[in-house]
Order: structure tokens, then sequence, then C-alpha cells
């Protein structure tokens, strides 16, 4: 589904992603971990052309990110992003921030996309707050809706960058659960954390980013047992 192929980045004069190749199956799902500023918000931004690479190949769902923007909009109808901070729109209702990008971005008309926006709130068990705004919710209240939001446009590919790092640590666990039974639906996820019982549990493959590049990449057995890297070793024994 997602193919990253010795690509770089720079900010300027500074080299953000080096050389960095990646290969995501359909229905497989990758956790990135890595130090703060090692490049791993910015490897995901570039998969939906959020941000640009200047070299090697990103082509995702068999279309090549290359700079037209009839592929940049084919690219981000089937990859889904979730950030940090929900970014909801604050004046909108829940139901109308699941049901309005449909509108705006397919020109799905009104009925049906209120229809499937209760469906994915149901999934992530929030439907019975569809008429109230953002603001009346808690943040992993938030986050659900966000996730539904993202899976409202029924991407192939869903991006998590860092879903669960702003919420109070009691709220975690229901935001996970939501991703955990996404995954078990054999969606394909890239999914930026530091929460490795996640990775335990769901990764297919581990990535440790360091300093821009991929350092080490492997099945979670083998990634948290027996790490190949002097590096990861000692990222993982800081974060555990
Ligand atoms: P964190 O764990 O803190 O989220 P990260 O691994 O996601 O870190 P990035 O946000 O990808 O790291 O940033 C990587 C590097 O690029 C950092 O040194 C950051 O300061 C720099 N950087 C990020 N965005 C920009 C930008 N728009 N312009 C210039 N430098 C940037
Ligand atoms: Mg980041």
């Amino acid at each position: 589904a997602i193919l990253i192929e010795a690509v770089d980045k720079w900010y300027g004069t500074f080299q953000v992603i080096s050389q960095v190749s990646l290969t995501v199956a359909a229905g497989e799902r990758i956790v990135v971990c890595g130090p703060s500023g090692s490049g791993k918000s910015t490897l995901i931004r570039c998969i939906n052309r959020l941000e640009e690479h200047q070299a090697g190949r990103i082509a995702v769902n068999g279309v090549e990110l290359a700079d037209s923007v009839r592929n940049i909009d084919a690219v981000r109808r089937g990859v889904g992003m979730v950030f940090q901070h929900f970014n909801l729109f604050p004046h909108l209702s829940i139901l109308d921030n699941c049901a309005l990008p449909q509108m705006l971005a397919r020109g799905t008309p009104r009925r049906e996309a209120e229809d499937r926006a209760m469906q994915l709130l149901r999934r992530v068990r929030i439907a019975e707050q569809a008429a109230k705004f953002p603001g009346q919710l808690s943040g992993g209240q938030q986050q659900r809706v966000a996730i539904a939001r993202a899976l409202c446009m029924e991407p192939q590919v869903m991006l998590f960058d860092e879903p669960t790092s702003a919420l109070d640590p009691e709220m975690v666990k229901e935001v996970l659960e939501t991703m955990v039974s996404l995954a078990e639906d054999g969606m394909t996820m890239i999914v930026v954390t530091h929460e490795m019982g996640f990775a335990r549990r769901v990764a297919d493959r581990v990535v440790f980013m360091d300093a821009g590049r991929i350092v080490e990449c492997a099945g979670p057995d083998e990634f948290f047992d027996a790490p190949r890297h002097e590096r990861t070793r000692s990222f993982l024994h800081q974060i555990l």
C-alpha cells in the first residue's frame, strides 16, 4: 500500500530525513518510535504530502507522489490522518465534524454523510454525543471523534501521529482500544507512538528512527527482546 524508497528531506540546509526506505503492505501495522526531533512526524507528513520530500520516491496505493496536484488529491483521499491535538472544528457539532468533510470534499449528500458519520461514531462508541461540540467532550472522546472523522472518508491507510500523547492517562486506554479494533479489522496503519504495549500487541513491525534515519526495523519480539543496535537498546531503556 505504501512504498518509501531512499527518501531525503531537508528544511533549508538541515537534513531531517536521510535515505529512509520502508514498504508497508496492505493490512500491515507499523509502529514508529524514536527520540524527539528524529523526524517521525515529518516522515508521516510526507506520506500524505503535508510535507514534500526532495529525493527518493513515495507511492501510496499505487499513486506516485509527484508534483501534480491531481496525484495529491488522489493520495489524500485514500489516507486518513489523526494528530496529537485532535484538530476538530470547535464551532461544529460532533456530527458535523464527521459529516461536513464528506460533503465538502466528495459532494456526498447530507443525509448519506450523516448516516455514515453516525455509523462510525457508533463504532468508536460515541454516537450518543453526536449533537455536542468538541469542547464538551473529554480528550479521549475527542480523539475517538477524530478517528471516526478520518474513517468517514473511507481511507485505505490510516496515519497516526502520537494520538495519545496529549491525553490524560485514564483516557489513553480507550483510544488505544479503538486503534486495536481498527487493526483487527485489517486497516493498514502507520502509528507514531511510544505506547510500547500497543506496539507489542498490534505491530507487525516496529521502526526506530534517530536523526532522520531508520536505525532498526523488526518484528515486535525481536525489536523488544533482542534489538540489534545499541541506540535502540538505550532508547528502549529510557522509555520502558
Ligand atoms: P517529536 O517526537 O518531538 O514529535 P519528531 O520525531 O516528530 O519529534 P519532527 O517533528 O519530524 O520530529 O522534526 C524533526 C526535525 O525537523 C526537528 O529537529 C525539528 O526541529 C525540525 N523541523 C520540523 N518541522 C520543521 C519546519 N517546518 N522547519 C524547520 N525545521 C523543522
Ligand atoms: Mg512528532
